[in-house]
């Protein structure tokens, strides 16, 4: 049932939510915002509560004010567990990669899920394998779905009064193709997803290039979930 408050009403998180328009414009998938941002939670140890906050990239990306935040506000040794879940616009680059495997080995009890909006620069093979070597190293990343979208926009955004359903409904299939590539990625395959920018008129491109391995590697429901391919046939 629609609420006629938003989430203001004695919710401590007010002053950390972000607004809608920041929301719709930094996680949209179809686009290629420039600005990145973090929504995080952070759960201590076995404690039920959940801190909220976001951040955006400064001298630095995101990810690595994070690590800096959290490491050097309070006495953090190897021994604390906490379980951390990031909302991501972009994925983390190569160079972020790193240094979030460095933290995290030097705190073997911190866990992080991933969640991006968009892969960033996905064509660099940097880049890719810095998201494999994240996975190796136990990190969970997927791309946002529905859930995640209406999710964050719960917990995250200050919504308007009676709005606090109404997160921004973008279409599927820009999570689909994120998520064919983010599968051609964890398989060491080539880039599938090739996005182009017509600077004139501003537009963005999404083409799938499908190759043989792609083919023979991808689960079928993967691939044909986007809607834009068709398994080849043969003629026998
Ligand atoms: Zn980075």
């Amino acid at each position: 049932m629609a609420s006629d408050r938003g989430p203001s009403a004695g919710d401590a998180t007010l002053r950390r939510r972000i607004e809608p328009w920041e929301f719709e414009v930094s996680f949209d998938p179809r686009e290629l915002c420039k600005e990145a941002c973090l929504l995080y939670e952070i759960k201590w140890g076995k404690r039920q509560k959940v801190w909220r906050h976001s951040g955006k990239n400064t001298t630095k990306h995101v990810e690595c004010n994070f690590i800096e935040k959290l490491t050097s506000e309070r006495h953090f040794p190897p021994s604390v567990s906490c379980c951390l879940t990031w909302f991501l616009s972009w994925s983390p680059c190569w160079e972020c990669s790193k240094a979030i495997r460095e933290f995290l080995n030097q705190h073997p009890r911190v866990t992080l899920v991933i969640y991006v909006a968009r892969l960033f620069q996905h064509m660099d093979p940097q880049n890719r394998q810095g998201l494999r070597d994240l996975i190796h190293s136990g990190v969970t990343i997927q791309i946002m779905g529905p859930p995640e979208y209406d999710y964050c926009w719960r917990n995250f955004v200050n919504y308007p009064p009676g709005k606090e359903a109404h997160w921004p409904r973008y279409p599927p299939l820009w999570m689909r193709l994120y998520a064919l590539e983010l599968h051609c990625i964890i398989l060491g395959l080539p880039p599938c997803l090739k996005i182009s920018r017509r600077c004139q008129n501003q537009l963005t491109w999404f083409r799938l290039i499908p190759q043989n391995c792609h083919y023979q590697m991808i689960p079928p429901h993967i691939l044909l979930g986007t809607g834009l391919i068709q398994l080849p046939v043969t003629w026998r």
